[in-house]
């Protein structure tokens, strides 16, 4: 965690000292919730929307908060250790910039419309069995995540494993930018954020972004069975670092890396590629799409060196961030697959896929939910998660919400004897589905976050 004098912050964010008296104060890490007051630490009090930070300064600081940033056009600072700022939030992310640098450990930057936190597990489990490894906690993959996750960094950190996320074009510019990465993971390019930026080619551009702030001769790592980023990095307006070098993953076998076999099993996948030829590598996970995002985090552990069977070994102990088709069994046998985090249609396949892919199972119960923010084609997508859940990979379908009746139609027209049913309200989805299923099934819950369906998946395990 950043630890200095008040007097350094300020020359480090680029602010001034309300009262120079405080310059030789320590201070140790940064906060912004001023619900969670950090002794001795930097409050950053942030301008949102519906709150401005700046109200609860004084206060934080009569409570224990070390010092606080004011950004001027707030009024007058409150009396005491206080760094004066054009803007909060930028100070912030300079903060962050300078501290990173004072560090001087190696960067791993990770975007894609899904897995990132699914990779960011995976490098930072690879990597940690050989160097000092600082990842992301949770989600904290923005504009105000990122700078906080490097200001909580161990001095002695060799490599940081950064998420980053992105709603619109040009923030993960920024976030390259500050964390100025010398190797960037591009995990897919899906439809997450249809509706704000309104093409799957300007999604690419947005993540493209992430090589803008690379180092020179960085490695870039890319998901190669998608054309559109290659298109992007073809184009004029892509400015991309001196010496770039990249490496493909994807199942496609024109890829740097791809699966040449896989074993599906029913606590995940034993698989080969084109670089781990040998004996397969255990994944402990679900879902094909885990294995491509797996070969991602290869490529970055061979990048830094990391041994072949310090590789098999990380990946035996690998632990994932809640609800990524996170498998539960119930007390009653029920098998359920929690991948109730997030939905889009890429991500909704993928999970589909994982469920179709177990073996040994009664019924491949599927309870899907809306997938939000996909702009004017939601319906489309909707039904086409409903044909491709009904052509032979799920034998029930549950659907929950109003977007989702699409993908209950589009079912029952590709195939009318399937079982399906929808609802746009838990009360009556719960009882009917839990009645519906046994021991020696297996169901898949997935939707947005809005939708909350671990709701479902907690009232499965209480009930069965
Ligand atoms: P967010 O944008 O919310 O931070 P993320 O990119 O970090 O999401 P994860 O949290 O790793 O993504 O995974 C979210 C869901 O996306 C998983 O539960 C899984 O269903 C799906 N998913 C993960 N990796 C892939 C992939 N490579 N292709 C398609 N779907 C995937
Ligand atoms: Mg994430």
């Amino acid at each position: 965690m950043i630890t200095t004098t008040l007097g350094q912050m300020a020359a480090m964010c680029g602010g001034t000292l309300s009262q120079e008296q405080h310059r030789e104060l320590p201070i140790q890490g940064v906060f912004t919730d001023s619900r969670q007051i950090k002794q001795g630490s930097l409050f950053v009090p942030l301008v949102g929307e519906r709150f401005d930070g700046h109200a609860y300064a004084e206060s934080v600081l009569k409570d224990g908060a070390g010092a606080t940033l004011w950004q001027r056009d707030r009024g007058e600072a409150p009396a005491g250790a206080v760094i004066l700022v054009d803007d909060t939030l930028a100070a912030l992310q300079t903060l962050a910039e300078a501290y990173l640098a004072e560090v001087g450990c190696r960067v791993v930057g990770i975007t894609g419309s899904n897995g990132k936190t699914t990779t960011k597990d995976m490098v930072y489990t690879l990597l940690s069995t050989t160097y000092k490894v600082h990842k992301t906690g949770g989600n904290f993959n923005n504009h105000i995540g990122l700078p906080l996750t490097i200001l909580e960094m161990p001095a002695d950190t060799e490599i940081a494993v950064l998420e980053m996320g992105m709603s619109g074009r040009h923030e993960i510019e920024r976030l390259s930018q500050i964390a100025r990465p010398d190797v960037a993971v591009i995990t897919n390019i899906g439809e997450a954020h249809l509706l704000q930026l309104g093409s799957r080619h300007e999604i690419a551009r947005a993540k493209v972004e992430i090589i803008s702030g690379m180092k020179p001769g960085g490695l870039l790592i890319y998901h190669g069975d998608e054309p559109l980023i290659p298109t992007v990095l073809g184009e004029a307006e892509t400015v991309k670092p001196e010496g770039l070098r990249t490496f493909t993953f994807g199942l496609d076998q024109s890829n740097d890396d791809y699966p040449t076999g896989m074993m599906f099993h029913s606590k995940g996948i034993i698989f080969t590629s084109l670089l781990h030829p040998e004996e397969g590598l255990d994944l402990p996970l679900l879902g094909q799409h885990n294995v491509i995002n797996c070969l991602a985090a290869l490529a970055v552990a061979r990048h830094f060196g990391i041994t072949e069977e310090n590789i098999r070994t990380g990946l035996t102990g690998l632990h994932l961030t809640g609800m990524r088709i996170e498998q539960i069994v119930a007390p009653s046998g029920l098998t359920i697959l929690n991948d109730a985090y997030n939905a889009s249609p890429t991500s909704m396949k993928a999970a589909i896929d994982a469920l179709h892919s177990l073996k040994g199972y009664h019924h491949k119960v599927a309870v899907l939910g809306d997938m939000l923010e996909l702009g004017p084609q939601e319906k489309e997508f909707h039904a086409e998660i409903g044909q491709y859940a009904a052509a032979d990979r799920v034998d029930v379908l549950y659907t929950y919400g109003p977007l989702s009746e699409e993908t209950a139609e589009a079912a029952r027209k590709i195939r009318p004897d399937l079982s399906v049913f929808s609802f746009t309200d838990k009360a009556e989805l719960i009882p009917h589905l839990i009645k519906r299923v046994h021991a020696k099934d297996v169901v898949l819950v997935k939707a947005s976050r809005g939708m909350k369906l671990e709701e479902i998946v907690d009232a499965l395990v209480k009930e069965n």
